[in-house]
């Protein structure tokens, strides 16, 4: 079965002829705090008409928040509130697709997506689907879509995953969970305002901020590594360091975590991530656990793997005094590990990319239950 790290970058060229790999990137960008407010200006150009909106898809834990305000609602433009309390779904987005189909005589002129990894995934899939026939699940996969996406935004308010600046968006379906890695995927603008990031809980700030740093772990420490991916990979760590074991000013942290995300996405990018992400999926998918706290508690016990990035994490965990959750797989069955390890052994190019070709002869079924049942 195929699961949704596979996606994140199978590094493997899709025709042939491709030898190295043509990504796009995310061609406009702001940085900097208060830059949310020059949405509307750069928003007013790419406006159809007075009746064409531009459809908002935000994060409702800003429903009441003076962010709620700031949104440059005019015309017909619709602000739509959705829950992240889990993570995108297929089903979701073909049905936010419908209703906005329904709503609207021509297509919208634009979406904007504000919020975490999932608002940005469910805004990046719902571009696309808005103007590709179908259903979401059809286009999980690796370039299949084949016409561009709906002019889409993206604002993120927690730093961390890199979905602000990958290829991809991860979905979970009926049958699987994985991305839809295309050339369409990629926001054609992002804002990176930090200071919308200010309501983040300390526990959710430290899982998708870990997210990035594992990111940079994986991708320094695999076996894809190029000069590419080292350079943002080691300045996204420089600045993860900086923000988990330094004392800086608030602001600053701020500044610097939402590069970092930034910079740890790129660094994936032109490699791939390793065992956190793979054994993570795993745990995702059997118990719906969230991708940031699910690599932490994988991470924690991978000082086989990566002990100089264990050691880190540890003494990052120490200073910020997170306690992650414990007995976590204890009550599983046989039958429920065994749907996990299958999860995580199917996700080949991070197996590679982590241990290199040979990686069967040191990952087995056995050794993957002996990690989780710590976990
Ligand atoms: P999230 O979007 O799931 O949000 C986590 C929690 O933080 C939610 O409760 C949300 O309401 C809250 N939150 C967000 N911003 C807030 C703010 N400013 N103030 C208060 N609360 C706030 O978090 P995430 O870790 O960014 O995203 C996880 C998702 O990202 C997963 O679905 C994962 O699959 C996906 N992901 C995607 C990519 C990609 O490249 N597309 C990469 C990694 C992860
Ligand atoms: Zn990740």
């Amino acid at each position: 079965m195929e699961t949704s790290k596979e996606m994140e970058m199978k590094n493997i060229p899709t025709q042939a002829s491709q030898k190295f790999r043509n990504f796009p990137m995310v061609p406009r960008v702001v940085f900097g705090n208060g830059s949310f407010d020059q949405l509307g200006d750069i928003l007013l150009p790419k406006r159809k008409n007075s009746d064409v909106p531009i459809i908002y898809l935000v994060d409702d834990v800003f429903e009441d928040s003076d962010l709620h305000a700031r949104i440059p609602r005019i015309f017909s433009d619709q602000i739509i509130f959705i829950s992240a309390d889990e993570e995108p779904k297929t089903e979701q987005v073909d049905a936010l697709v419908q209703m906005i189909r329904e709503s609207y005589v021509e297509m919208p002129s634009g979406i904007v997506g504000i919020g975490g990894g999932t608002l940005l995934d469910l805004a990046k899939a719902v571009a696309i689907l808005l103007n590709n026939k179908g259903n979401a699940a059809d286009y999980q996969g690796w370039d299949l879509v084949r016409r561009e996406s709906v002019y889409h935004v993206g604002i993120p308010t927690i730093s961390g995953t890199g979905a602000e600046v990958s290829r991809t968006t991860v979905l979970l379906g009926t049958e699987k969970k994985l991305g839809i890695n295309s050339d369409y995927t990629t926001f054609d603008q992002v804002i990176l305002d930090p200071e919308l990031t200010k309501g983040v809980p300390k526990e959710q700030w430290f899982y998708t901020g870990m997210d990035c740093f594992i990111h940079c772990i994986e991708s320094l420490n695999g076996t894809y590594l190029n000069a590419f991916s080292q350079s943002y990979g080691e300045k996204a760590l420089d600045l993860c360091k900086e923000v988990f074991l330094d004392t800086i000013a608030e602001e600053e942290s701020r500044n610097k975590l939402m590069m970092a995300s930034w910079h740890g996405g790129m660094s994936i990018a032109y490699s791939q991530v390793g065992v956190a992400h793979a054994l993570s999926y795993g745990l995702g998918y059997q118990l719906g656990i969230k991708h940031g706290l699910g690599n932490c508690l994988v991470f924690q016990y991978l000082e086989e793997f990566y002990p100089e990035g264990v050691a880190i994490f540890n003494e990052m965990r120490k200073k910020h005094q997170i306690e992650l959750p414990k007995d976590v797989c204890s009550k599983l069955s046989d039958h429920d590990f065994d749907a996990m390890i299958s999860i995580a052994m199917g996700m080949e190019p991070l197996w590679e990319n982590a241990l290199g070709e040979n990686w069967k002869s040191v990952i087995t079924p056995a050794k993957l239950k002996s990690i989780y049942k710590k976990i």
